[in-house]
């Protein structure tokens, strides 16, 4: 296709398994430690990679970390795929580092806000200190982390990029690079692993509390966000067909694995919009981890 494709090794962090959420980690585990708090909750879905690294942290730090999981996280009650039950991958891990599980029932991302605003409450009621973690790390230090990730991509190779490709779902990934890149030569597109068009929206809403609170800068609009669901297929953690394939030609020819629910996903984009001649020249795929999940299965 001619690209000059680069890869950014993340699925290599090395902390617990690896993956974008180690570099957030390294800013809100501080965050955490000096909190002195007693206990920390987190909610995402029952394979995230944040809960895992998340309870690594904790494992670390020896607090009890409280996982609000749901096996199906989804908008649409249609798309959701009656009964799974997920074990392996990440849940293995998490149970090694003695993760207290909340497993929810299955509905949207705002219901699993509401379930681990819940966990917290009861947590406070039993006289607790809580250190509340957003989904996916999302919160200004999540951002902050992926500034300084655009930084050391900066020192890391000569000449800059055309283009930058990431997964993207709870979003800081995608805002802090957006923001270190604004400006640049360099264009970043995220590729959701979430049907929902509002995400956009989330995308700013992160901006302008990372503005207010780290940068101190003008916050980036929705048109600074280039942003596409098109690669998401049925939806949040369902494999899709040309997600499959981008899998198994990356397995094939480099030896790296991609995971189902977003680097794969986010792959079969970079392929999709290469081929449409959307994108050329320097490319760099931010591979942003979830391995783990590889050896995860259903029940
Ligand atoms: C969480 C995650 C993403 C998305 O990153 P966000 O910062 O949540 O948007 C992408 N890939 C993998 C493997 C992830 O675990």
């Amino acid at each position: 296709m001619g690209l000059d494709l680069w890869i950014k090794r993340d699925d290599l962090t090395g902390f617990a398994l690896g993956g974008n959420k180690g570099r957030k980690l390294e800013f809100i585990g501080a965050a955490i430690q000096s909190s002195g708090a007693e206990a920390v909750v987190g909610c995402g879905a029952s394979q995230s990679n944040f809960l895992r690294q998340l309870s690594g942290v904790c494992s670390i730090l020896g607090l009890p970390c409280h996982a609000v999981c749901m096996d199906y996280p989804f908008l649409d009650e249609s798309r959701r795929l009656a009964g799974t039950k997920w074990q392996g991958g990440n849940m293995a891990t998490d149970t090694l580092f003695g993760t207290i599980r909340h497993l929810v029932p299955d509905g949207t991302w705002d219901d699993l806000d509401a379930a681990s605003d819940q966990v917290v409450a009861d947590l406070e009621r039993q006289g607790k200190k809580v250190f509340q973690v957003p989904l996916g790390g999302s919160s200004p230090l999540g951002i902050h982390a992926f500034v300084e990730a655009g930084k050391e991509l900066d020192q890391q190779v000569s000449q800059p990029f055309d283009f930058l490709l990431t997964a993207s779902s709870s979003g800081s990934t995608q805002v802090g690079l957006t923001r270190h890149f604004h400006d640049t030569s360099t264009h970043v597109i995220g590729i959701s692993a979430d049907p929902e068009p509002e995400i956009v929206s989330d995308l700013v809403d992160l901006s302008v509390a990372y503005e207010q609170e780290i940068g101190k800068g003008e916050p980036l609009k929705a048109e600074d966000f280039d942003f596409r669901l098109d690669y998401v297929g049925e939806g949040y953690g369902v494999e899709s067909p040309a997600g499959r394939e981008a899998l198994q030609l990356m397995a094939s020819r480099e030896a790296i694995l991609l995971d189902r629910v977003y680097t794969a996903k986010a792959f079969s984009g970079l392929i999709d919009l290469a081929r449409r001649k959307e994108i050329g020249g320097r490319v760099l795929f931010w591979h942003t981890g979830g391995t783990p999940t590889f050896y995860a299965h259903s029940s």
